[in-house]
């Protein structure tokens, strides 16, 4: 596959101007380590709105490159969610899994333009060393065989524009991070194949839960590295059982339930600050419409977290933290 790609120029100029941006595309990329979850609900259902009500594409990439995390059948019980939900995508759904030569590549050329050295630092190592990592092997010339692979940081970000969360200051020691792009493992890391896949699929913006805000500014600076446009970022509240626990299997979230989507899918909406009309709603996709029609991303909550606690499969408990 290709990695040299894809704007024109001439586009990218009208762009920076804002006269004629590039077409909108959105996407929401699961990891699938298990069921749809009300959290993940949430995240796909964000992303979905604020395509579908800038007229845009919203496109689904599976996330699983972290092969030890992935649960075989999660990503179709997913991809049957979203369906059972309405949220139908546009395209080809992508695998991560399928694409290690694209990120093999694009790796090369930061190895060949020495943007790319060798850590043999553990994490022991490194919580010794103050809890951070500070660039220690930069200048090591340690064997790439056999260790995880860092990013010399050249394009450190220590502050964004986030659609919802306005201006995101990064700390330092994160900003200025020499981060990992291939693990030890043998893995490429998340924060190197999600930029090139956002890139390589056009995405012009991403909404996802304020769990990645951090990432966020290590993505912008691969993007820079790599010059490539980035695309607009927006952070919506991330579901949490407890503060600082996103809703996950450890936490017993449960699966949303296929067979009666229309609860979960209100309550989501609420999570995402709707107030929903006293009128019944027959069926999801009349549901979406309506939610499309009135969405309005400045009218999110821009919490960076919201408790939920699930009383019943019709009533949520939400609390802003
Ligand atoms: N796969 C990541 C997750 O499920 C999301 C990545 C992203 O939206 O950039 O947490
Ligand atoms: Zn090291």
């Amino acid at each position: 596959m290709h990695t040299s790609q894809v704007r024109h120029p001439e586009h990218q100029q009208l762009h920076a101007l804002g006269s004629s941006p590039l077409p909108y595309r959105g996407r929401f990329a699961p990891s699938p380590s298990g069921p749809l979850h009300f959290g993940s609900l949430v995240a796909a259902l964000a992303s979905y709105l604020d395509a579908k009500a800038n007229h845009g594409q919203w496109l689904v990439r599976m996330e699983d490159i972290d092969t030890p995390r992935v649960v075989p059948g999660a990503a179709d019980a997913i991809l049957t969610t979203l369906d059972a939900y309405g949220l139908h995508w546009d395209g080809q759904v992508v695998y991560q899994s399928q694409r290690h030569d694209l990120y093999q590549d694009v790796l090369d050329s930061l190895v060949k333009e020495q943007n790319v050295y060798a850590c043999i630092c553990t994490r022991k190592h490194i919580k010794a060393r103050g809890g951070y990592y500070d660039n220690h092997c930069r200048a090591k010339n340690h064997h790439f065989d056999g260790n995880a692979l860092r990013l010399k940081q050249r394009f450190p970000i220590f502050e964004f524009h986030d659609g919802l969360q306005g201006q995101v200051h990064i700390p330092n020691d994160i900003a200025r991070e020499d981060y990992i792009v291939k693990r030890r493992d043998g893995l490429f890391a998340y924060q190197l194949v999600v930029v090139v896949d956002d890139h390589q699929q056009e995405i012009t913006h991403i909404v996802r839960g304020a769990d990645l805000l951090e990432p966020t500014a290590r993505q912008l600076s691969l993007f820079k590295q790599l010059n490539y446009t980035a695309p607009h970022f927006t952070h919506v509240p991330l579901a949490v059982a407890t503060p600082g626990f996103k809703l996950s299997k450890q936490n017993h979230a449960p699966a949303i339930d296929n067979s009666k989507p229309l609860p979960a899918l209100v309550a989501a909406l609420e999570f995402l600050g709707f107030t929903l009309p006293q009128a019944h709603f027959d069926d999801v996709e009349t549901l979406l419409k309506w939610a499309i029609s009135h969405y309005d991303v400045t009218r999110l909550p821009n919490n960076k977290e919201i408790q939920v606690v699930q009383k019943s499969t019709e009533r949520y408990e939400f609390t802003p933290l």
